[in-house]
């Protein structure tokens, strides 16, 4: 009997979706869906380790939306075993063993020359092969006529700059000047480049995040102990194919990596907004000061970013320093002095973890009616 029932348990299949709960997740912005997608991934149809449909297993795992599966057109270092003549391969097994999945799998390839002008992303391509060009204009010539989003990536490698600084060379102005440039990777990997800040927002880039990864994930950041890979945070309308590319030409990106976000100011704040809440703002009366001037305030951090908060008010708080911090899924209570009873209040903070340009944070502002 007992055989019989261990014999059943082994047929029954477990979906991969159903078996592990969703790792990462943000509260939607502003009416958008805040979409958090890994648009630089390798396989072995590069120089990346895995098999596409591994890279899709990942990506549900981790409770990705989007992956884009973005192998180098030009350096195959496994020819001799994959011959790969089909640059589309990759992107067809990982898109077929997506399809009963909750996520997105794009189109996409690496253009991999050395600089300048260095590597670019080609997202939401028709046909890869036809990418196999020598002229790199005429490579992102074509993948523009194809509709893709182009994107730099690691902007300051190859070359000699390793301070995260990001020479633009004539030949990117001229992309630039062609609009064959829409986005680039103000981190890659665990690397964060704040030129690439002030590239983006001075010609009207996206600011892309990726893991670029070519092992395991688990390997580089240790999913299994609540890590996560860098990723770009999207801001679609849908959880559609159509709404993420509209969202990427129209720049409603955040990059993101562990308490750093990075991107326009404008969507950085509709993303903190929708994250941070006030549950509760009262005044609490004490043995010692009766109906005391110390109001407490519960605030809650409904998302995977942990958020420093430091404080630009003329308030300070009883039981912590100016700068709070509120780790990913949390909710803390702040004990502000306000010296005498308040109907409501407003407190500025500085999200230092938030960059909206170089040096700069956007400003939080906490406002509550008290009860
Ligand atoms: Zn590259
Ligand atoms: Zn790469």
């Amino acid at each position: 009997m007992i055989r019989i029932v261990f014999f059943i348990c082994f047929l029954i299949p477990t979906g991969i979706a159903e078996a592990q709960e969703k790792r990462v997740s943000f509260p939607d912005a502003g009416g958008y869906k805040v979409l958090v997608c890994d648009p630089h991934i390798h396989t072995v149809f590069s120089d990346g380790l895995v098999w596409p449909t591994l890279r899709v297993e990942e990506g549900i795992r981790e409770g990705l939306d989007v992956v884009v599966i973005t192998d180098h057109i030009e350096y195959q270092p496994h020819k001799e075993d994959i011959p790969n003549p089909n640059r589309n391969q990759g992107y067809e097994l990982a898109k077929t063993f997506a399809k009963d999945h909750p996520i997105l799998v794009i189109k996409g390839s690496e253009i991999t020359r050395s600089m300048p002008p260095g590597h670019f992303n080609t997202l939401f391509l028709q046909d890869a092969n036809t990418l196999q060009k020598d002229d790199p204009f005429e490579v992102l010539r074509e993948a523009s006529r194809q509709g893709a989003f182009i994107f730099w990536n690691h902007p300051s490698w190859p070359g000699k700059a390793e301070d995260g600084s990001v020479h633009l060379f004539d030949m990117h102005q001229q992309l630039l000047k062609e609009g064959l440039i829409h986005g680039i990777e103000v981190i890659n990997g665990k690397n964060y480049y704040e030129g690439a800040v002030a590239l983006a927002l001075k010609y009207d880039l996206a600011m892309m995040g990726s893991s670029d990864v070519h092992g395991l994930t688990e390997w580089d950041y240790q999913i299994s102990k609540g890590g996560h890979r860098p990723s770009t945070l999207i801001l679609a309308k849908q959880k559609t194919e159509v709404s993420v590319k509209e969202a990427l030409m129209e720049r409603r990106t955040i990059a993101w990596y562990n308490s750093l976000l990075a991107g326009p100011e404008k969507y950085v704040s509709l993303l903190i907004q929708s994250i941070i809440k006030i549950r509760s703002a009262k005044y609490q009366g004490s043995e010692f000061m009766g109906e005391a001037s110390v109001l407490s305030i519960v605030l809650e951090n409904e998302s995977d970013v942990e958020f420093i908060l430091e404080n630009v008010s003329h308030y300070s708080f009883q039981q912590s320093l100016e700068t709070v911090v509120l780790p990913p899924h949390t909710s803390k209570t702040l004990f502000v002095k306000t010296l005498k009873k308040l109907k409501d209040v407003e407190i500025p903070f500085l999200v230092k973890n938030a960059v909206i340009g170089v040096n700069q944070h956007p400003t939080w502002v906490l406002k509550a009616a008290i009860n």
